[in-house]
């Protein structure tokens, strides 16, 4: 490590404001930011239960000379900014050369380091700024600050702190933070009476994730790593059921350095799309590479922001790297794969079986619970062909054919074994490879015609049953209104709709993929404007026509499906784009695994 230099009047002036220490935590950032900056494979936080009594960090990292301890401890001392140049590619963590003293100025602080050119080590002892002591000490390479007493002589400031539970809670997500930012480091982290953990060495981030946060927890998780337009992110994505409340789960680091960013966040949660609920975030640790030229790191006081040059660019880096991650959670490996891609009534859905999954699924739980399907493979697949299996008589076929074909479906049902169970009218129950799934059978069905209607409003040609006798509906002005701004859209779907008299409206013909009453129940909740249980305000209408659509024609809870019908739901659910939740976020299925049957039967 260079050594310290007081920086040059000209430089200080282009740094920001001082280094804030305002809560235990900010100690605790400082101290273990600059043992990482020193090149350390060990740190050891060590806090007492009130945190503003002692807080000690200890790393094996190059450690000072007697003058650079003793130097380190004035303002605008770094050995880490030599010219303002710097400035503008910034590799370290520090640069502003004053944690030191601004930490030495409200506490009582000893520093004790040995650097390995030299044969002793150097202790400083300083109260409230003030050096009282020097001397030599014998100890290993590596540094130790021990901080006491924080704030003793700012009592204003202490009287600003939280209880010491609250202190001690944002003091431990700083420390899991950086804990999760770098598995190559050895982290302890101990709190006097509550936690004591030794973290060695990871293989991975992901061997650490599951460590961290357990087994259970860490189930689903996935590492991932995406490079586009010189920005690598990589890192680890829970599970979207392990989605949570708060964004307290969620460590976004850039160049190695931990940061609050609302943007990241952003696109971290437009990764996961539909998965969650709207007010649930994901776990996750992001941490982003970027040429450190590209970035603005002197724009916050305690440096937990930095400022991307081109922000746009890294907002879809990061949304692209998370979309493409969850296209990988799509589970489609359901046992007895074969007889469908054979080409029974759901043929089109082989594609979507294990044998056609797509790369990199391998080694992961998941991936070999479930397969892993491609988007090819699911943009290849006709969902209208499922969809009407489900529901409506394809069109034109006359109905001993349609007997027939039930004939066959019934005799590859009964080849494949496969048992698919509805639960009180609500729930679908299926083994899988590896488990069994739980699939909410409205929130499935809402999953597919949404998709299904986005297809069609954005592209596709709708197919349209016509009715025998057109279906005549009483509308209020309003909903007429409505009808003629959403009728384009409307007739994307596949309704033909047309004026029949004033206050009238005749329905000639309905999308073919849902039965009739459903689908006219449909379009009059679409005029209607019933929105009670949606979340579009703000969405284009075409989103509104295809969520509105998809919500209320789908399947209820409290219908009984035929063996038929739980099948082709299941199978379709699984060929969309993103099966894991309902155009609203809310989950469509739940997943449990044998070990996990396993477990709770204590079979291990
Ligand atoms: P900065 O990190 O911005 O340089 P600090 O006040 O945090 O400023 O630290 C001042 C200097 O003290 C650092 O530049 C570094 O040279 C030295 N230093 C601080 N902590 C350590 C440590 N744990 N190991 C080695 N050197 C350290
Ligand atoms: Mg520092």
């Amino acid at each position: 490590m260079p050594s310290i230099r007081i920086l040059s009047p000209d430089v200080a002036s282009k740094i920001r404001a001082g280094e804030v220490i305002d809560r235990p935590a900010a100690v605790v950032k400082e101290l273990v930011e600059n043992a990482i900056d020193a090149g350390s494979r060990l740190v050891a936080v060590q806090v007492a239960a009130n945190p503003e009594r002692t807080i000690r960090v200890q790393d094996d990292g190059a450690g000072m000379s007697r003058e650079d301890a003793l130097l380190s401890l004035k303002r605008h001392a770094t050995s880490k900014l030599a010219s303002d140049s710097d400035l503008e590619a910034i590799r370290t963590l520090g640069f502003r050369g004053e944690a030191l003293a601004a930490i030495a100025e409200v506490s009582r602080l000893t520093l004790s380091t040995r650097s390995a050119d030299d044969l002793s080590g150097t202790q400083v002892e300083v109260l409230g700024g003030a050096t009282l002591q020097v001397q030599g000490v014998g100890r290993a390479v590596g540094t130790t600050i021990t901080v006491e007493d924080l704030f003793f002589n700012t009592p204003a400031r202490l009287r600003f702190l939280k209880s010491r539970e609250a202190e001690s809670r944002v003091l431990s997500r700083v420390v899991w933070s950086y804990v999760l930012t770098y598995p190559a480091i050895h982290w302890r982290f101990k709190v006097e009476g509550k936690e004591d953990t030794d973290l060695p060495v990871a293989g991975d981030l992901l061997e650490r994730w599951q460590i961290l946060y357990g087994r259970n927890v860490a189930e689903g998780a996935e590492p991932f790593e995406h490079e586009s337009g010189g920005v690598t992110v990589r890192g680890v994505l829970g599970a979207p059921e392990q989605a949570r409340v708060n964004r307290d789960h969620q460590v976004v680091a850039v160049n190695g350095r931990v940061i609050v960013s609302p943007a990241v966040g952003a696109a971290l949660r437009q990764g996961y799309g539909n998965l969650i609920p709207s007010d649930r975030n994901p776990m996750a640790v992001v941490s982003i590479e970027i040429d450190p030229s590209k970035i603005d790191v002197n724009v916050h006081p305690t440096k937990r922001e930095v400022r991307f040059r081109d922000e746009a660019r890294l907002f879809h880096a990061v949304r692209s790297s998370v979309e493409n991650a969850m296209r990988r959670y799509v589970p489609v490996s359901m046992a007895g794969d074969a007889a469908r891609a054979e080409g029974g009534p759901w043929g089109p859905h082989g594609g979507a079986g294990p044998r056609s999954g797509g790369p990199g699924g391998q080694g992961s739980g998941v991936a070999e619970t479930f397969g892993v399907g491609t988007a090819v493979a699911q943009a290849e697949m006709d969902g209208l062909e499922v969809a009407r299996a489900l529901y409506a008589p394809p069109e034109g076929v006359p109905s001993e054919v349609r007997e027939g074909d039930a004939e066959t479906l019934r005799e590859t049902l009964t080849e494949s074994e496969i048992q698919i169970w509805q639960l009180h009218d609500r729930y679908l129950l299926a083994p899988i490879r590896g488990g069994l799934v739980i699939v909410d059978q409205h929130a499935a069905h809402e999953r597919i015609l949404y998709e299904e209607a986005r297809e069609r409003l954005y592209g596709e040609q709708s197919v349209s049953q016509h009715l025998l006798f057109p279906r005549v509906l009483d509308v209020a002005p309003d909903e007429l209104d409505r009808l003629l701004l959403l009728e384009p859209h409307v007739r994307r779907l596949g309704y033909e709709v047309s004026l029949f008299g004033e206050r009238q409206v005749a329905i000639r013909a309905v999308p073919a993929s849902v039965p009739e009453d459903a689908a006219v129940g449909a379009l009059q909740s679409l005029l209607a404007r019933d929105e009670s249980h949606l979340d579009s305000a703000g969405d284009p209408p075409e989103e509104h026509v295809a969520k509105t659509f998809a919500c209320h024609a789908a399947v209820r809870s409290g219908q009984t499906l035929s063996l038929e019908e739980r099948r082709a739901l299941i199978d379709r659910l699984f060929a969309t784009s993103l099966p894991h939740g309902d155009p609203h976020g809310r989950a469509t299925y739940v997943r449990v695994s044998m070990e996990e049957l396993d477990r709770r039967f204590g079979r291990r």
